[in-house]
């Protein structure tokens, strides 16, 4: 019996397995037709400037909402395109539908300076990249001091060529770079003078302690000092509370982002809230 038993548990994992499998398929097949069919849009989040209140910027956030499926999550969806070589593709999209919305905010009078756009690894390995953004721009008329790109700490640990020579005609060309997630990774921090690197941006969650647990208060500053040092400018993300903003304030983060100030929203939405302030 107890034999028997073992069998019916097993038998009952590789159901949940193949489940598991089949709904992981689904989902890859469901991505690989999501551009065709128009099924991804972009949010906007608002960047302010905490000493004029005003927006001086917006981080693209791509969404992903499937017939039958639903909204499915960018924490889900992105790591499946970058592992089946969807994202570059994707990405390229995100890249022209941002500058895209920075010149139709323009025709409606409204003037965004930056605008943030998330791009994976495999992007910035790649040999064209480079032309690629430089085409997007030509094309839609964007100056490249406008876009800046968010690219997480793994990718500049790695040191590979190619990625420090994109990186660097990037910034010839006037393209900026933001460290996304900035003191999230394990990283050394010896890439900070090799790259060519604008921004970082304090990991959200050492936001989420700051004010009420000393060492997150501690890393927060020990990040704000390190910008100041280095001559980076520091935007907080994630901030949620009015005590999280002030502690920024205090410490000389003049750069915020978060649910205090802004969800990511539709494009028209973020129009409205830079004419009506928050
Ligand atoms: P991220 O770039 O670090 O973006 C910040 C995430 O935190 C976003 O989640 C945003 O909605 C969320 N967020 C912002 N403020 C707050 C806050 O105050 N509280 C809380 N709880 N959350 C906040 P989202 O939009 O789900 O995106 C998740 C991640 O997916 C992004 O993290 C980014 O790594 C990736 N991603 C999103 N769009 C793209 C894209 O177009 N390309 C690539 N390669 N990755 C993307
Ligand atoms: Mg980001
Ligand atoms: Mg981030
Ligand atoms: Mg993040």
């Amino acid at each position: 019996r107890a034999k028997d038993q073992g069998r019916n548990t097993y038998r009952f994992f590789e159901a949940e397995m193949t489940a598991r499998a089949m709904q992981r398929l689904h989902l890859e097949t469901a991505l690989r037709g999501a551009l065709a069919r128009n099924e991804l849009e972009l949010l906007y989040q608002p960047q302010f400037e905490l000493k004029s209140g005003r927006i001086f910027g917006a981080e693209a956030l791509l969404r992903w909402t499937h017939p039958e499926l639903g909204k499915v999550s960018p924490a889900d969806f992105i790591p499946i395109a970058e592992e089946i070589g969807l994202i570059s593709e994707i990405g390229g999209w995100v890249l022209e539908q941002a500058c895209l919305q920075l010149n139709a905010w323009e025709r409606q009078g409204f003037s965004v300076k930056r605008m943030a756009v998330n791009v994976s690894v495999q992007q910035v390995e790649r040999l064209d990249l480079v032309d690629e953004i430089n085409a997007i721009l030509q094309r839609t008329g964007v100056a490249p001091g406008r876009l800046e790109l968010e690219v997480t700490e793994s990718l500049l640990m790695r040191n590979v060529e190619r990625v420090v020579a994109n990186l660097n005609a990037l910034r010839e060309l006037g393209v900026t770079l933001a460290i996304d997630d900035f003191g999230s990774g394990f990283s050394s921090l010896g890439y900070l003078k090799r790259l060519p690197i604008s921004r970082l941006k304090i990991d959200k969650t050492f936001i989420d302690g700051v004010t009420v647990d000393d060492n997150d208060d501690a890393i927060a500053r020990a990040i704000i000092a390190l910008g100041r040092a280095l001559g980076l400018d520091v935007i907080a993300e994630g901030v949620e509370t009015q005590a999280q903003a002030d502690f920024l304030e205090h410490e000389g983060c003049h750069e915020v982002q978060g649910y205090l100030f802004g969800r990511p929203m539709p494009a028209h939405a973020l129009r409205q809230l830079a004419a009506n302030g928050r």
